[in-house]
């Protein structure tokens, strides 16, 4: 059925499947020293609807109640109207490091002098990008007094890498006009590397949740979107919430990035380091009760994600990935990121605001342990009951009970 939804040849299904995935061979060509394959579930999130479409979510994924808590999190925010997003360019920031350098204000003068040359420079190497109607955008410099190899000048070089993550293409932009560097300002230049921390890059999503779609057995509606809120605002003030908080996000974003062949260590480290951008750790999210009493939810944060270069195309479930999930551009990926991101913190919030996150856990945790008490098929689900029923999930229960109800 999602096969037929996305429009998905044979092949393609085979690879979502895990059946006619990545091989051996071609793992061989994307890493040193492999030696195999390590699968992981992909599942399919549902109900998401962003600015007005439809979308199904490929999600990689090895923890219970991840998809089911973004669908069922998704399923809310349909009901206030799905979501909606927006996205920065797509301008990644490289960076240079000058060092030795008799001042530092004085050659940052310098390179800005050089700002036209520079740029022209940078989009030499990245004729194809520059086809696809990107390039070079802009050169800042930030001058570092105080530090205990000395003063520093480091250079940013703003970069439009398109439908493309961008490393590679902006590092090989850095390489090339380091010696123009240098010889502007006089210094010697030591790293040349695009950040992770791409702010110029950022994905935004909101939604509202009618506070109705809230009310539980125990909860008003009011009183679920009050609970929310302190939740949310809890992040806001505790680094130490805001962690937990922030990986939640992390469990959806990363899943839809991992699926789509992507960078996912960027993902984090660039939603990581953007959440202690004022110098303190913070939530990625904001949550607040509108005028008429619902819930409204919001995200913002760097995604740096592509749907060219990298793993994309080279992986063949990720390739059926990107398919399946419909998207155009890297922007339109990012945005669908964003909203994923909110939508499982949605989850992990009402969970955790309402009923507990252990309920619904429990079950999908009682399964693993059936698994792995040995359990298969029919017996899978016995098991798990009975588990439940007892209130007692652990493993040596577990297998006790494939003993006896495999007699
Ligand atoms: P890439 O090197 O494959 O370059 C993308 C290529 O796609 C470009 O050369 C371009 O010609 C082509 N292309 C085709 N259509 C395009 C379009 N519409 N828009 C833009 N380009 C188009 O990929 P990349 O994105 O430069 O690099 C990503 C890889 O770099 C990832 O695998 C990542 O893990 C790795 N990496 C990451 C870091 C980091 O995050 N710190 C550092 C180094 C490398």
């Amino acid at each position: 059925m999602v096969g037929q939804w996305a429009n998905l040849t044979p092949e393609e299904q085979a690879a979502l499947l895990g059946v006619g995935g990545l091989n051996a061979v071609q793992a061989d060509h994307m890493i040193e020293n492999a030696i195999g394959v390590y699968g992981l579930p992909l599942g399919v999130a549902t109900n998401f609807l962003i600015n007005g479409r439809d979308y199904l979510i490929p999600m990689v994924v090895e923890e219970p109640s991840v998809v089911a808590g973004l669908s069922n999190a998704a399923r809310l925010f349909r009901e206030g109207g799905g979501f909606i997003t927006s996205s920065d360019e797509p301008v990644m920031i490289g960076q240079i490091q000058v060092l030795d350098l008799a001042d530092v204000y004085v050659a940052a003068g310098a390179v800005m002098a050089q700002r036209q040359q520079l740029l022209a420079e940078a989009d030499k190497v990245s004729s194809s990008i520059v086809q696809y109607g990107g390039g070079a955008r802009d050169l800042q410099v930030r001058p570092i007094v105080d530090t205990p190899v000395g003063p520093m000048l480091i250079v940013h070089l703003l970069m439009d890498t398109r439908d493309a993550m961008g490393a590679n293409t902006i590092n090989t932009a850095l390489e090339h006009i380091a010696p123009f560097i240098e010889q502007a300002t006089g210094g010697r230049v030591n790293l040349r590397i695009l950040s992770n921390l791409a702010d110029h890059r950022k994905a935004r999503a909101e939604g509202t949740i009618p506070k109705a779609e809230l009310t539980t057995d125990k909860l008003s509606g009011e009183d679920a979107v009050q609970a929310i809120v302190e939740a949310g605002v809890f992040a806001e003030v505790d680094p130490y919430r805001a962690a937990t908080h922030n990986k939640g996000i992390m469990n959806g974003i990363d899943a839809v990035v991992i699926a789509t062949g992507n960078d996912w260590r960027a993902i984090e480290a660039g939603a990581h380091a953007f959440a202690a951008r004022s110098g303190r750790y913070t939530s990625l999210t904001e949550w607040w009760q509108d005028d008429d009493g619902n819930l409204q939810g919001y995200i913002e944060l760097p995604m740096a994600v592509g749907t060219v270069g990298g793993a994309t195309r080279v992986h063949p479930a990720a390739g059926a990935a990107l398919k399946l999930l419909g998207v155009e551009s890297a922007r339109e990926l990012a945005e669908v990121c964003a909203a994923v991101g909110l939508g499982q913190n949605l989850a992990a919030m009402r969970a955790l605001a309402t009923e507990g996150i252990q309920r619904g856990h429990m079950r999908l945790h009682a399964r693993q342990i059936a698994v792995a008490a040995g359990a298969s098929g029919d017996l899978i689900n016995r098991v798990v009951q009975a588990m439940i029923t007892e209130n007692n999930i652990r493993l040596e229960r577990a297998r006790q009970l494939v003993q006896e109800m495999s007699k």
